[in-house]
């Protein structure tokens, strides 16, 4: 689904992290925030899937106004670096709970439960308690957990940075598959520009609070819009 930020503003006391800021996510993209730390990107992020209310523009959901929906009445699918799989449900519980939320029968629950283990491949380890899985193998239940519910939007922030550098390398491509194989749109927080080039379809490039530069990763490379960008991206991989 189209996602559109309208002049989006957010203020923390009297400063404000984000200033008037458009972003247009198209339908099936997977597109990066990427930026230095303290850019704003999480801030997006939360405003777009209603953690934070925002302190002035519009935020549609296709043709929707979600912009004063909480955010249990959205449909967005999260994987953060901190938003911990439930320790005491095993992983078909885990990946069941938010389709348990929504009252669905037993039947269907079965069935998506099912597909989504298939979708990231952890059928073998449905009977397992998180403590007793790899990072990797957290990550793509958590995945599961995001996707079971046929989000509008699925938000990752900062996925790959608990993982070891051989696991990170996998559950970039894994990720990529995911998202092309279920045709999501997503946004990837990242403050790593080897994996938004890796991953993703567009990049918004942010500093301050603000966009920078929106374009396609080989088009970034070959015509970064200021020196920042040049700088913040370095040399291609
Ligand atoms: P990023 O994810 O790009 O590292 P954030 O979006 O987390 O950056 O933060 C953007 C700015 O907003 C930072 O200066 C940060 O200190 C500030 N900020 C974020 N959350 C809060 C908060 N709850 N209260 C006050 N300031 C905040
Ligand atoms: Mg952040």
């Amino acid at each position: 689904m189209r996602i559109l930020l309208d002049s989006f503003t957010k203020t923390f006391g009297d400063v404000t992290v984000i200033k008037d800021m458009n972003l247009d996510i198209k339908s099936g993209e997977m597109l990066a925030l990427l930026g230095p730390s303290g850019c704003g990107k999480s801030t997006t992020l939360f405003a777009i899937c209603g953690i934070h209310g925002m302190d002035g523009g519009r935020l549609l959901f296709g043709d929707k106004d979600v912009t004063s929906l909480p955010s249990q009445k959205r449909n967005v699918g999260v994987v953060f670096q901190n938003y911990a799989l439930y320790p005491h449900m095993n992983v078909w519980e885990n990946i069941a709970f938010p389709l348990k939320i929504q009252k669905r029968s037993k039947a269907v629950i079965e069935k998506e439960v099912q597909a989504m283990a298939e979708l990231v491949q952890i059928e073998e380890l449905l009977d397992r308690k998180p403590v007793q899985l790899s990072g990797g193998q957290q990550q793509r239940v958590a995945l599961a957990r995001a996707l079971v519910r046929k989000p509008d939007i699925l938000l990752l922030d900062e996925p790959l940075a608990n993982l070891d550098a051989k696991l990170r390398l996998e559950m970039r491509s894994e990720i990529r598959r995911i998202q092309q194989q279920t045709g999501i749109t997503a946004v990837l927080v990242t403050h790593d520009q080897v994996e938004a080039m890796s991953m993703c379809d567009r990049i918004a490039i942010m500093n301050g609070g603000k966009i920078v530069q929106l374009s396609a990763p080989e088009e970034m490379y070959r015509n970064p819009s200021s020196d920042f960008v040049a700088g913040f991206l370095g040399n291609p991989p």
